[in-house]
């Protein structure tokens, strides 16, 4: 086989002056796209399927140059893709990153530093002890607190740390075959669906969540809570954590964290709070109240990734039991050795986590953090947060739609048309259905839909640090426009379903 393959075709890395020419071209294009110049529709106008078939089946045999390659990036993965980075997509909690997080990751990768032991490269581990710290105090939680990030929100690292607290061996000896009791967690009906995968990830099964009812405004019923921990124990369960939301995917309701917290000191239950969207909406002093009670928590989490303007995937992980995860997670082999620091030297973070290696999120978290300092992420924060106060004034006010759920301060609303005269949830849901599928046709705005109650619901997400009044105008116009034709089709599709 060796010999049927042409080694003088083959070619080296691209050299520093090809780097920096085609460097100069990405950027360029990054900075156009970045100002908005580069006009898309947000959501890909092709049927799905159309890259896999626009794509060769066979894997390329000959180098190309790279010029032919980041043509093909510019005709076929720009055109489809949905434009999450544009200030018009305030879907799902409307995110995107800023220009300094960008860089950042760039020199992060040139870096390629693997956050592992702290040996393997000392400042992956240092400065993300550093700017974890930062950020604590940025939210006003107390020290100590183990800080870590990784990829994503990971309760499952909660659940293992509770499990590793009951002293009953799961780290070491398995769940399963030992006679133990049913183990259970309990999360609001509104938490996040990756409540319910850690579980399957940790052991407890799906049926080891059990799922609380919410009040009027979301939240998390901590009366029913208590009710069904004692319900439980009566049927011989054994109650393990509770995870707690401060700020909901739907409405960014927050639950009582306090009253919760109570429960869980009185029970010995770990509490884990789920604060991926709105934990660090904290940094504004004027927003601290969200956080009441987390200093009580185990665990939390809570992600850069959405209000800190970071890319997909920047998620802080803080417990204030690391030893926990630790005498869980630790495993020692022979070719990579532990640093014996002793106990006040940097940690080496893999005994802390399932994952080996990860990236260095830290540079450019840290960068993001030094760039706009406290003060101009509040900034920010209180614009998203006005814009958001600014559209449910309209919402309120307007006789075509109106307010689903109340609103929390976060700059997150949810809402749907509801013309005078039409009562049927059925009609209600068809009429909405129809008006967000014709402004994601449209291409100028994104917005993203939920359930709350049994009711269809459509969500403004203000999070893109780009977003301004203008484009809160422009969606709030849109939706206002297409009513009218969204009102026609349904009405038509009801003709037509009675003729
Ligand atoms: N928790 C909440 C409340 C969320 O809204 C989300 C995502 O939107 C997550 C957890 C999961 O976040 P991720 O997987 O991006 O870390």
């Amino acid at each position: 086989m060796l010999d049927l393959i042409d080694l003088s075709r083959g070619r080296s890395d691209m050299g520093t002056d090809e780097f920096l020419a085609h460097g100069y071209e990405v950027l360029g294009w990054m900075a156009a796209y970045l100002a908005g110049n580069e006009e898309h529709p947000l959501v890909p106008q092709a049927p799905p399927g159309a890259v896999i078939r626009a794509l060769p089946t066979n894997p390329p045999l000959e180098p190309e140059p790279f010029t032919a390659i980041l043509d093909d990036f510019r005709t076929l993965v720009v055109p489809h893709s949905t434009h999450w980075t544009s200030p018009r997509f305030m879907g799902y909690f409307g995110l995107g990153p800023c220009a300094v997080s960008l860089l950042g990751w760039m020199l992060a990768e040139v870096l390629n530093p693997p956050r592992m032991l702290h040996s393997t490269s000392p400042v992956a581990t240092e400065l993300e002890v550093v700017t974890l710290d930062w950020l604590r105090q940025l939210v006003g939680l107390p020290h100590p607190l183990f800080g870590m990030l990784h990829t994503n929100s990971r309760v499952d690292l909660a659940l293992i740390a509770a499990l590793e607290a009951l002293g009953i061996g799961s780290s070491t000896r398995g769940l399963a075959g030992r006679g133990l009791p049913r183990l259970r967690y309990y999360a609001s009906t509104e938490s996040h669906l990756s409540v319910e995968k850690a579980g399957i990830v940790a052991g407890l099964g799906r049926e080891g969540l059990r799922k609380i009812a919410v009040d009027e405004a979301f939240r998390m019923d901590a009366e029913a809570l208590e009710r069904a921990i004692r319900e439980d124990i009566e049927g011989g369960w054994l109650p393990v954590a509770v995870v707690a939301t401060v700020g909901t995917t739907s409405t960014t309701s927050i639950d009582p964290v306090p009253r919760i917290a109570d429960i869980c000191e009185r029970r010995g239950l770990w509490l884990h709070v789920d604060a991926a969207f709105a934990g660090l909406y904290a940094i504004d002093p004027h927003m601290r109240w969200i956080l009441e009670g987390c200093d009580r928590a185990d665990s939390l989490t809570t992600n850069p990734h959405k209000p800190l303007f970071m890319p997909f995937n920047c998620s802080v992980f803080w417990t204030r039991k690391p030893e926990l995860l630790k005498s869980a997670l630790s495993v020692s082999s022979a070719y990579l050795h532990q640093s014996h620091r002793g106990e006040d030297g940097p940690p080496d973070l893999n005994d802390y986590s399932d994952k080996l290696p990860h990236k260095f999120p830290a540079l450019p978290l840290w960068m993001v953090l030094r760039y706009f300092g406290q003060q101009g992420i509040i900034a920010i924060h209180r614009e998203h947060r006005r814009l958001a106060q600014l559209a449910a004034q309209w919402i309120g006010e307007s006789t075509a739609f109106e307010l689903l759920a109340p609103p929390t301060q976060l700059p997150v609303l949810c809402f749907r048309a509801h013309p005078q005269g039409m009562d049927e949830e059925a009609q209600l849901r068809a009429l909405n259905e129809r008006l967000l599928h014709s402004v994601l046709a449209e291409g100028r705005y994104f917005l993203s839909d939920t359930e709350l109650k049994g009711r269809y619901t459509l969500r403004i997400a203000i999070g893109n640090i780009r977003t301004i009044e203008r484009d809160v105008v422009g969606v709030w116009e849109e939706l206002q426009a297409r009513l009218p034709a969204a009102l026609d089709a349904c009405q038509g599709d009801r003709e037509g379903g009675n003729r």
